[in-house]
């Protein structure tokens, strides 16, 4: 069973935020295509696990943890019985080979090493049988989720790697596996040793966001605000105006996130669509207020849009926009 929700990384939603108020540099594009395709690698390994079966495993899904002072990153930890497996995932797609500890692809040399990758992890890991005084095995695997990714690789390279075509087979095999107490209590100690994700995200330069609203559809500025409702004037898209708030606070919680977020600077972020009192009052609503002396600033509940919107009470007017 999985036991954490894989969330979306940190700098996947900057770098999504920031690329629909600015032009990204070449540098920050790449990172952003690197990143989406890592996490639809993920969340791809996630469906297919969740097809094979996971019932009689503990999983812990893109993991931090710091063990005596170093820090690792686990994309999948699958405990059972007294094993834990380190799954490190790619979403590679092309011809690779591997010889001499090399990936190439095309016959060029690549800079990610998977296989050394993986083992680092799980020789990171050992250190954890000393320190919890548990006497679990490891194994650790470089699991390739791509259907389009073909590797020329001699067998005995092979053991520690699972192709697409094998996955469905390696995960049904785990699930052969049962939580016993052993597991339980390696899962439970684990948790000592969990951190927050710790890459720190870029400061943005306020100077490249485009402040302002925009649709949801197509992602133009150009809006006619109505009352209630703001309608696109490129694609004709309807949206209410709490939304298109709603949206703009949690961009400026994402891209502005070392700032205190005020009624002023929302007011001016989003550009005008409403009145101070109407910023005020959502804000209240969405965000949890923080007085300190005179000034006042506001803390988003969640930056995911749909939970922010249910767990608010947020009542649609439009049906085309009730959140899913
Ligand atoms: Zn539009």
């Amino acid at each position: 069973m999985f036991l954490n929700d894989r969330m979306k990384p940190k700098e996947l939603i900057f770098l999504e935020t920031l690329s629909r108020r600015c032009e990204l540099t070449s540098l920050e594009a790449r990172k952003l295509s690197i990143l989406k395709r890592g996490y639809e690698g993920e969340r791809e390994y996630d469906r297919i696990f969740e097809e094979a079966g996971h019932d009689n495993l503990l999983i812990y899904r893109d993991l931090w943890l710091k063990i005596e002072g170093s820090t690792l990153q686990i994309d999948s930890l699958i405990i059972a019985g007294n094993k834990l497996i380190v799954n490190e995932i790619k979403n590679y797609s092309g011809l690779y080979s591997y010889k001499d500890s090399g990936w190439f692809i095309n016959g060029t040399q690549i800079s990610e090493e998977p296989l050394a990758q993986a083992a680092r992890t799980g020789n990171k890991l050992l250190k954890l049988r000393a320190l919890l005084q548990l006497n679990f095995e490891r194994e650790y695997k470089v699991v390739f989720v791509n259907p389009n990714f073909n590797l020329n690789i001699v067998p005995e390279d092979e053991k520690n790697i699972v192709q697409r075509s094998m996955l469905r087979h390696y995960m049904k095999e785990l699930n052969k596996m049962h939580i016993d107490a052993r597991a339980h209590n390696i899962s439970l100690k684990l948790k000592d040793y969990f951190i927050d994700d710790p890459m720190p995200l870029p400061e943005v330069d306020a100077a490249r966001v485009k402040g302002g609203s925009y649709c949801s559809r197509c992602g133009s500025f150009e809006m006619n605000v109505r009352n209630y409702i703001a309608v696109c004037r490129e694609c004709g898209y309807k949206e209410s105006l709490e939304k298109i708030f709603v949206r703009g606070i949690i961009d400026y919680s994402v891209l502005f996130f070392s700032e205190r977020m005020t009624t002023q600077r929302i007011k001016l972020f989003l550009g005008d669509i409403l009145h101070i009192r109407s910023v005020r009052r959502l804000l209240n609503k969405y965000c949890v207020k923080v007085e300190q002396g005179k000034s006042t600033y506001y803390i988003i509940k969640n930056q995911e849009i749909d939970t922010l919107l249910l767990n608010n009470n947020y009542i649609s007017r439009y049906g085309s926009n009730i959140p899913r």
